[in-house]
């Protein structure tokens, strides 16, 4: 449907997925805004680098839980394919929680290839975490923060 739509950011052996400091501040400012509900976003770039966000409004607003609605998605999909990037991962935050994966992240989640991003306790002490869905059960993956040093005192990794 969407050829070459979704990357493979765990797919290059001697590469670490990075993620723009920029976008890490953008994602940070903007989970904050949206507290206490949880706030969600598609990761877009190229192979294993994040350059770019997409905000998916939830489609029922939660502090627990996030979901989308099927035409806001596949939107979101053809706008990211439309600027040639590919669609690389999920961001969500954790409003008050550390950002471990729940159960309703281990029943939602079904793209092993991407990234799956968790970012909280979002308003006091916030922590970015990457997990891969791998064997029926999500794995912490290390990750690089690309000009950390302007990053770094807002988001620890
Ligand atoms: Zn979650």
């Amino acid at each position: 449907m969407y050829p070459g739509l979704l990357g493979e950011p765990f797919g290059f052996k001697h590469t670490k997925t990075c993620l723009d400091g920029k976008v890490a501040i953008r994602l940070l400012a903007e989970a904050k805004e949206a507290f206490p509900m949880e706030y969600s976003a598609l990761l877009t770039g190229r192979e294993a680098t994040i350059t770019g966000h997409f905000p998916l409004p939830s489609a029922t607003p939660s502090s627990v839980a996030f979901s989308w609605d099927g035409p806001v998605f596949l939107r979101a999909l053809r706008a990211i394919q439309s600027e040639g990037q590919q669609w690389l991962g999920v961001l969500h935050s954790h409003p008050t929680a550390p950002p471990l994966p729940s159960l309703a992240d281990r029943e939602g989640w079904h793209y092993p290839q991407l990234g799956y991003w968790i970012l909280g306790p979002v308003q006091t002490d916030p922590q970015l975490k990457l997990y891969q869905w791998t064997e029926g059960r999500f794995v912490e993956r290390p990750f690089q923060l690309l000009g950390h040093h302007s990053s770094g005192s807002a988001i620890r990794s």
